[in-house]
């Protein structure tokens, strides 16, 4: 196998890579409601509950129509898997890679019908639905080719022994996404487990079905067995529970916010009666991300590494900056160009270039987001003017730069997933350092200096699963960033690393006396 690269993304700043959005969102859109069933073991189910999710650019358009799977989906989605299970692994090692690496192909074929359905499904602009769409392709193909890497697993021979290490897959893997990133992270938290000969079961986030179905069904086309991949659109309350509580699932693949993860972790600690296991859980959880600004930063890089972390997809990233502490001897200089920097930004519906912040999610994250701002109106230095156009067509929120003294503040301590960050004045970069780490997470984390002594301190000081010097703290890239954090960001193995897949295997060693006296009857027979 060719080794591992990352696909590049494209620049629409040139005229032949920009040439499909119209057409393609046009078709896109004249498809609407894209119809989405619950598909267990390749056949449909169309006669479930429904509900639906709106265009958050334009509230008036419904994107898709979901149905609501429930425990009978479940139960026949398990029973499938449990009779595929053995027919995968007999597919054998090569064959799931080269299914993957087809898999990949086709997710690259379809780019821009799947940026397109992305733009309109979630409010991404253009360049963060490719850059969501390339994350996915590169999962497939890393994963591959770590599968690759690990699956012979290693002998140790002794005379008169013998001794193997090797991986078994660990079953059925429950994988429910979020919708922040409908293609990349959903793409990767479904191919890790298929690769290594698990089954999976996909609760995916109700506001990005319709992705997720298209995705699924590409995976289906590129081979994987319809006994073995199963899609459970709904509610998290209800399938996804169920999911977790089911017992014949091993392992819960999860990525979306605290309170759910926290929950799922408890969950998987009780012993099932029935099967005797202890669920294995990832939890990727969120984040309160912090950038320091140093006294001798190179302020231009600074301001526009900031303002690309907090507001690319409207904040709506777990990776995404929502402290900045600036050091008190640039603080003021830093507050007016970041401010001013931050009025240039273009809101308006994604499908156009020009448009740098689009909408939130859906209508409950605005109001709750119109909430912070409510609450923290005193604490406000900055908010984009919303025209009555934007305010009545779609979910837009103003991003909104807040400045705090606090540090119990919840502009400080509490994640928003939205356009909003808060700023910190500090007297010295020790207690920059001790404010970046005065966090429940452990996430992403930045640092802008030209101090080597001070990089070298935060590298080893700062918390952080990620941490970025002198750039912007999102858009981690498959293999080059592997991805994850810590404290209540989450645990299990980082995406997109070398550790990830041996999440969903099960490490077996087998011992054997090779001091024989003879073989079996049997055997010579
Ligand atoms: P969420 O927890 O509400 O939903 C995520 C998924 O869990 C959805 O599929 C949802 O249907 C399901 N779910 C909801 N309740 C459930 C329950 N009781 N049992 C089982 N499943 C349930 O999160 P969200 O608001 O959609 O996403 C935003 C959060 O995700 C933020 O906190 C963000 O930081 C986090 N996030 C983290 C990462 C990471 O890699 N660390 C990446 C993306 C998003």
């Amino acid at each position: 196998m060719k080794p591992f690269l990352n696909e590049p993304t494209r620049d629409f700043s040139k005229e032949i890579h920009r040439n499909w959005i119209r057409e393609t969102v046009l078709k896109t859109r004249n498809g609407f409601p894209v119809f989405v069933p619950a598909v267990v073991n390749g056949k449909k189910i169309s006669d479930l509950k429904t509900d639906v999710h709106s265009n958050p650019s334009r509230s008036s358009e419904i994107v898709s129509e979901y149905s609501l799977s429930d425990e009978h989906v479940l139960a026949e989605a398990v029973r499938c898997s449990k009779d595929g299970l053995d027919v995968w692994k007999d597919f054998g090692a090569e064959r799931r890679i080269e299914i993957l690496l087809k898999a990949g192909d086709l997710l690259n074929e379809h780019r821009n019908e799947l940026c397109a359905l992305m733009l309109l499904e979630t409010g991404k602009t253009v360049p963060e639905a490719e850059a969501d769409i390339v994350e996915a392709i590169d999962f497939c193909r890393y994963y591959a080719s770590e599968y690759e890497r690990i699956f012979p697993g290693r002998s140790v021979r002794l005379p008169g022994e013998e001794n193997r290490y090797f991986y078994k897959p660990k079953g059925i893997v429950g994988v429910i996404a979020p919708w922040n990133f409908p293609a990349a992270i959903l793409t990767g938290m479904c191919a890790a487990p298929l690769v290594c000969g698990n089954a999976v079961l996909l609760k995916p986030a109700e506001q990005s079905s319709a992705t997720a179905y298209r995705i699924y069904e590409l995976f289906l086309r590129a081979g994987v067995p319809e006994g073995i991949f199963h899609l459970l659109p709904g509610k998290g309350e209800t399938i996804g529970a169920a999911l977790v509580k089911h017992p014949s699932v091993s392992v819960i693949n999860f990525t979306g916010s605290r309170e759910v993860g926290l929950s799922i972790l408890r969950e998987c600690a009780e012993v099932n009666a029935e099967t005797k296991i202890i669920k294995r859980a990832l939890c990727e959880m969120g984040g309160k991300n912090p950038i320091i600004v140093d006294s001798d930063a190179d302020l231009d890089q600074a301001v526009e590494g900031a303002i690309h972390s907090a507001f690319g997809f409207q904040g709506q990233k777990c990776s995404a900056l929502s402290r900045v502490i600036v050091l008190d001897s640039c603080y003021d200089t830093f507050k007016s160009r970041f401010t001013e920097a931050a009025a240039s930004l273009r809101m308006g519906p994604p499908e156009e270039l020009s448009s740098k912040v689009g909408p939130v999610i859906d209508a409950e994250a605005r109001t709750r987001l119109e909430d912070v701002r409510r609450r923290h109106k005193d604490r406000i230095i900055f908010e984009t003017e919303l025209s009555d156009e934007l305010k009545r067509i779609g979910n837009y929120v103003s991003p909104t730069i807040f400045e705090e003294k606090n540090e119990d503040s919840e502009l400080l301590q509490r994640e928003f997933f939205g356009p909003f960050v808060t700023l910190l004045r500090v007297p010295s970069f020790e207690q920059a350092i001790r404010s970046a780490n005065n966090s429940d997470y452990a996430l992403t984390a930045g640092l802008y200096s030209r101090n080597p002594h001070h990089i070298e301190e935060a590298k080893s000081k700062i918390e952080a699963g990620n941490f970025y010097v002198n750039r912007s703290i999102t858009g981690a890239i498959v293999e080059r960033q592997p991805f994850g954090g810590y404290k209540l960001s989450g645990v299990g193995a980082k995406a997109g690393g070398p550790d990830y897949l041996k999440s969903f295997l099960e490490a077996v060693t087998v011992t054997e006396n090779t001091m024989r006296r003879g073989f079996s009857e049997d055997l010579i027979r």
